[in-house]
């Protein structure tokens, strides 16, 4: 069920497909920050075959309670994990942030949508449409976390 109020502007539903251009991964202020809920470390640790500690140890920082992929200065502000400029290093294990990109609550604004992501991410308009109804799922499990 849609939720009550005015239509959003993306009622009738938006097509994105993820044309693999790496872009989501590379720095650009606030979305150069890779977040991390306790499922994703616990994802990642199984995938490097880390405890989640040592995960956390080798791979992240964390402020007022968040956990974040630390940012080395040879990664230049692109994530840790991203190899090649577009290819992540560790897809099968990457965390709910690059899942659910680019349906994330501070982008579905219309004018931050027009301005910063539909002109920045070349999926956008591109492969299935996604319905609005599935767009407020994404983004109320994302309140959740
Ligand atoms: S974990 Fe993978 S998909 Fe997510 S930002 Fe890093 S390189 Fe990109």
């Amino acid at each position: 069920m849609s939720k009550p109020g005015p239509k959003p502007f993306y009622h009738e539903g938006i097509r994105f497909e993820c044309q693999g251009s790496g872009k989501c991964c590379t720095s650009r202020g606030s979305y150069g920050f890779v977040y991390l809920t306790s499922k994703d470390v616990k994802r990642f640790a199984d995938h490097f075959g880390l405890s989640a500690a040592q995960f956390k140890k080798q791979y992240c920082g964390s402020k007022d309670g968040k956990v974040f992929l630390i940012d080395p200065p040879e990664a230049n502000g692109d994530c840790i994990f991203l190899e090649n400029g577009n290819r992540c290093g560790a897809y099968e294990a990457r965390p709910e942030q690059c899942r659910t990109w680019p349906f994330w609550p501070e982008n579905m604004k219309a004018k931050t949508w027009r301005r910063e992501i539909a002109s920045y991410c070349p999926g956008v308009g591109k492969g299935r449409l996604h319905s609005r109804e599935e767009i407020e799922a994404i983004l109320e499990a994302q309140e959740k976390d």
